[in-house]
Parts: structure tokens; sequence; C-alpha cells
């Protein structure tokens, strides 16, 4: 058994992807070619934003999104401990400093009210000048923009919405990545909308903000990119990818639905085990589920008897930001998150793709409540 099983989902596509892919090795235009519109443009319209700009991973697409917003050295930007190291990245390749925040324990997402907290400590200290949220849709789970924008509102922040393993998600029939100023997702190949290697894209409806961008991923071109007007990156979506991706979002709504349904296979068989939390998605969300995560004091031993009965579980993240050695620098103590802190403690994660057999979800149910 796979934890995530790509090629069920290539043999599932593989007449319509292997097309496209003859396609665009017969035009040869395979930097910035049609598709890569055509994309942006179905990305668009699917999200439900202005502007999408393809780029090419989710890190750079954090990155593009700091530039365009001029955040660099002196600046905060808050995001949470409890991430994928890319997020807090960015943020320091830029030259900012990111402040870490403690998680929500329900939703493992940045917590608002010690957003607001820190934020206020940031302002007191009078160090770095508070520029930005980033927030992320752990696991799938959009981050709560509602209270986040109220907060951000109040303080003259920007917000960046880091949906890099949100894309399908929603608030109230919302789209993840139409949140905040600037959103950003990842294609890599184990997203909820995977790419057969690396890709990214930013959604905004700042038209100024897209204009920026359009300029960045291109060595921050002019009139073309041998008219250079600032530094910029060169990162840009690879024609192959976005004809690949072009067939995987058509298919994509409906695998969403298989994803819920799995995650709610998944929750039903759980609930009745009491030294496991299942994760309840909030009234009005929508998960993309890119990963179903469970918690657990037991972790080790669930782990260990899933391994025995042959079935993949994964820890993301056994470690929080504040305590990665990348940030040593910043002297964070441990016990600084404590809720982070606890999550990464007890938290694992089960396979989890649209092509699961019903046989599989019965063997990994089985092995964990029995
Ligand atoms: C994967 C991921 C990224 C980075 O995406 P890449 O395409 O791998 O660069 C950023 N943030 C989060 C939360 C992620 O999970």
């Amino acid at each position: 058994m796979q934890f995530i099983d790509l090629h069920a989902q290539y043999r599932h596509l593989k007449v319509k992807i292997d097309a496209r892919i003859q396609t665009v090795l017969d035009h040869g235009k395979f930097i910035m070619g049609p598709e890569v519109g055509e994309l942006e443009e179905k990305l668009s319209e699917y999200v439900g934003v202005k502007h999408t700009i393809t780029c090419a991973n989710g890190t750079d697409a954090l990155q593009l999104a700091l530039m365009a917003m001029d955040i660099k050295a002196g600046d905060a930007v808050f995001c949470p401990t409890f991430t994928f190291f890319a997020s807090a990245e960015a943020i320091a390749f830029v030259g900012a400093t990111p402040i870490f925040v403690d998680s929500n324990e329900a939703t493992f997402n940045i917590c608002p009210d010690h957003l607001e907290l820190q934020i206020k400590n940031i302002i007191a200290e009078g160090k770095f000048l508070p520029k930005a949220i980033m927030a992320v849709n752990l696991f799938g789970l959009p981050a709560d923009y509602p209270k986040i924008q109220k907060i951000a509102d109040k303080y003259d922040l920007k917000v960046i919405e880091d949906a890099a393993q949100g894309f399908g998600g929603s608030i109230n029939d919302q789209k993840a990545g139409s949140f905040g100023d600037i959103a950003t997702t990842s294609f890599f190949p184990a997203k909820p909308l995977g790419c057969y290697g690396d890709g990214g894209a930013i959604f905004t409806n700042d038209d100024d903000y897209a204009e920026l961008i359009q300029s960045l991923r291109v060595h921050g071109k002019g009139h073309d990119k041998y008219d250079n007007v600032r530094i910029g990156m060169n990162s840009r979506l690879d024609t192959m990818q976005a004809a690949i991706l072009l067939e995987k979002l058509a298919e994509f709504p409906s695998e969403l639905e298989a994803r819920n349904k799995l995650a709610a296979d998944y929750n039903d068989a759980m609930r009745v085990k009491n030294n496991i939390k299942i994760f309840e998605v909030p009234d009005g969300y929508t998960s993309s589920w890119a990963q179903y995560t469970l918690v657990s004091e037991n972790r080790a031993d669930l782990m260990a008897t899933l391994k025995e009965a042959g079935v993949p579980s994964v820890v993301y993240y056994e470690t929080c930001m504040h305590e990665q050695t990348a940030f040593n620098m910043y002297g964070h103590k441990k016990s600084d998150y404590p809720v982070a802190e606890k999550i990464s403690d007890q938290v694992f994660s089960l396979p989890m793709h649209p092509y699961m057999q019903n046989n599989q979800v019965l063997k990994i149910v089985n092995s964990l409540i029995s």
C-alpha cells in the first residue's frame, strides 16, 4: 500500500495526459507556451480570483508574494510555528524576520488569539516593523481567515494565504486561494493538485500586485526579458507541467469529493477509539485533505501496529519552526509554543489519496481499532 498513490491517478488519466504531453512535444513551446496561459485562466476561474500567475514551485510563490509586498530586512511577518519549513524560510530568505505563532489545538492552524498577542509584543518591542501575516492552510483546512483579516485590518497588516496544501478547500463556499491580499499554492506531486515535477502559483485580485509578480518571475522584466527594470527571479511553470495540470484540474472536483468521502469514512470508523482524537472540520469549512491526520498520546504504538499490517503512516511535522536548527538564531526555548509542541508530539497521518480501494480503507481502519 502506498501513502499517496500517484500512479493510480496516472492510470486513470493516462490517455488524456499522454495526449497533452504529445501536443507540447509537437508545438515545442516549452517555456511560456499556450498551455501556461490556458491553465492560469482555468485556475482563476476555479479559485474565483482575477489573476493567477504560475511559477516554478510553491516556495518561489511565497517569495514572489513577499517581494511584491516589498517585505525586506527590518520587517516582521507572522507565521505559524507548526507548518512546513518553506513558509518561514521564504520570510527569512527575503531578509525579514518570521515571528512564530502558536496553533489552534482543534484545527492545527494559526491561533488568532496568540497572533494578536505576538503582534502586540512586536509593536511594544519596536525592533521590527510588522508588515504581514502569512497564514497556512495546514493539511488542507483553510485557516480562520475571517478572524485573521480582522486582526490584519486592525494593525494595518497584509495577509498572505499559503494554500500549498489547501487548494480545493473553502470557507462558506469561498475557495482557498482567494483569501488575503495574495495567496499561493504548490503543484508538488503529492499536493492535492500536483503536477509531475515542481510547480506553483500565485493568486490575487490586485492588478498592481499581478503586474509586479509577472515581472518578478521573469528577471524583473519591463517590456521584455531583456529590458530589466527590477531585480527578479527565474521562476516560470514549464509548459509541460501546465499541460499535465490542465487534465488534472479537470478531474480535480471529483478527486476532491473522493478525498472528502475517504476522510468521512476514516472519521466514522475512528470515532469509537478513545485513545485517538479525530479531526473535525469546523462548520462552513471544507478541507482538501492534503493529509488525514490523527492525534494520539500512543502515536508510536499505533504507527508500529500500522507498519506491521503493511500500512504506511507519516508524522507531519515532528519539528516546529521555532525548534528548527536553521532558526536557532532567534533563541527560542522549548515550551515557547505549548500547543504546537503538543501537536507535533502526537500527530500522525494515514494514507490519503482519491484512488484508495475500499479493501485498503478497511485494512487501515481494522488494524487501528483492533
Ligand atoms: C509544500 C509546501 C510549500 C512549498 O511548496 P514547494 O512547491 O514544495 O516549494 C509551502 N508551504 C507549505 C505549507 C507546503 O506544504
